[in-house]
């Protein structure tokens, strides 16, 4: 969504993260729990690829899954937490754009009928794009730390997208800039590209450009995923973006295609044959077009759909208010189709599918990392009550096994009182682990607070209702 249009900024999107993404990047320390990094031993229902396990166990090691049973594993020194709770994979955003979330939701005088008419329109510029142009380059560091906090709030562990700068570490993982994924071995050669514009068909020479980039990206086999923002509204203009990446053969296994507004059965069918892949947001859709993607036409055509939220400018506050919303658009209008299991699935498991990185996150498996989300919710329909919950809910996020997030309760069992932020979240306090942060949330708060005051703007709530 961000306001950026010309071949310049495709062109360098692309070609920075080919040639600098390698030696530009951090290499991610691992915050050490204050508990000397036990292993640790979480109790409660578990979702799991292969079903629900009720009142579970699942053991932790040096960040990783290693047993998932309905039995207590024997393990001696480790830290035992009973959760009484529901444990799923962390949520998967594979659709934000974090440093913008600063903002209050901006409520557009119109519909438009693509995102290059609201970019353009003057109630857009001075209520959103203009403040935020004025904070981003003094304000990066703080407001991505915030768009963070906004996400893990809502129970996200990995977020796409935010920009390439020295300060961003990680407190959710992010995955086109230090995901924390390739260590040292691969130091930090993140394997996912973001690409917000196709160049418009008026420059063709721009066009090429791209398309020759995007081949490069396909045919190295270090790139998982080509994310791009497209066709992104309801007229010609939109849907001449997918025909022109369809003629130029870029739809593709590692393609993944933000939006698609526009496009019906034939086109879907094409991106299933090819292996290309969907990300729907529709509450940012709808407040923007009134139209969102046609979700029932691309699944059964066999595409994989995940659900992400865009951004909380026009979008969703969260992932798991993208979750409500996608949820009440399948009762109203898809008739209740998609089933619970399904849509907790667009925003674990099928995300990290398509960003390929579900070899190391984005589900709960033995093996992969220990990227968790505790919510307190009913048991019996462990589904539904991720569905239905609220950031309240969330009594612990954990990522690379580490306890970052949750209810003060379940945190002290990791970390010392002094290594804990009390954070409010609505109408109760949550505590986050300031060794994890690597920031103290209320300094953040108050520098984006006084910067904002100056242009009359108020710092966006953590959690909206
Ligand atoms: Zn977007």
């Amino acid at each position: 969504m961000m306001k950026t249009r010309n071949r310049i900024l495709v062109v360098i999107v692309i070609t920075l993260s080919l040639l600098l993404g390698t030696y530009l990047q951090p290499v991610l320390a691992s915050p050490t729990l204050s508990k000397d990094s036990l292993p640790i031993v979480l109790r409660g229902t578990i979702v799991t690829p292969d079903g629900v396990i009720k009142h579970g166990y699942i053991l932790i090691e040096n960040g990783r899954i290693m047993d998932v049973s309905d039995k207590q594993p024997e393990v001696k020194n480790a830290i035992k937490i009973d959760t009484r709770g529901i444990i799923y994979p962390g949520l998967v955003d594979v659709h934000n754009h974090v440093p913008w979330n600063v903002l209050p939701r901006w409520n557009p005088p119109m519909l438009y009928t693509n995102r290059y008419q609201w970019r353009a329109d003057p109630d857009f510029l001075q209520e959103v794009s203009i403040p935020f142009n004025n904070l981003i380059n003094s304000y990066l560091c703080d407001m991505n730390s915030y768009g963070e906090m906004r996400a893990l709030v809502g129970g996200t562990t990995s977020i796409l997208a935010t920009r390439a700068n020295l300060c961003i570490h990680g407190l959710v993982r992010n995955l086109d800039y230090n995901s924390g994924f390739y260590g040292t071995t691969e130091l930090n050669l993140e394997h996912i590209i973001n690409v917000l514009d196709l160049p418009p068909a008026s420059d063709p020479v721009a066009r090429q450009t791209f398309t020759q980039l995007a081949r490069i990206v396909i045919a190295n086999p270090a790139y998982e995923a080509l994310f791009i923002h497209l066709s992104e509204g309801t007229d010609a203009v939109s849907l001449e973006e997918f025909t022109y990446i369809q003629s130029q053969g870029l739809l593709n296994p590692k393609g993944v295609i933000i939006h698609g507004i526009p496009l019906g059965p034939s086109q879907f069918e094409a991106m299933a044959s090819n292996g290309t892949s969907l990300v729907w947001s529709p509450r940012s859709n709808i407040v923007l077009y009134g139209q969102t993607a046609d979700v029932q036409a691309a699944l059964d055509a066999g595409v994989q759909v995940a659900l992400a939220p865009d951004w909380a400018i026009t979008g969703s506050s969260n992932m798991l208010d993208e979750l409500h919303f996608a949820d009440q658009w399948n009762q109203e209008y898809l008739g209740g189709h998609l089933s619970d299991e399904q849509l907790v699935n667009m925003v674990t498991r099928i995300p990290a599918q398509i960003a390929g990185i579900d070899d190391e996150t984005g589900a709960i498996q033995p093996g992969l990392r220990a990227d968790l989300l505790v919510i307190s919710g009913n048991h019996d329909h462990a589904y539904r009550a991720l569905i239905a919950a609220n950031p309240e809910d969330i009594q612990l996020v954990l990522i690379d096994g580490v306890p970052v997030y949750g209810d003060t309760k379940e945190m002290s069992a990791f970390w010392n009182e002094s290594d804990l932020e009390q954070i409010q979240v609505g109408d109760v306090y949550k505590a986050l682990a300031a060794p994890a942060a690597k920031f103290s949330f209320a300094h953040v708060v108050n520098r984006l607070r006084t910067a904002l005051e100056v242009q009359g703007i108020s710092l966006a709530p953590l959690p909206e209702r």
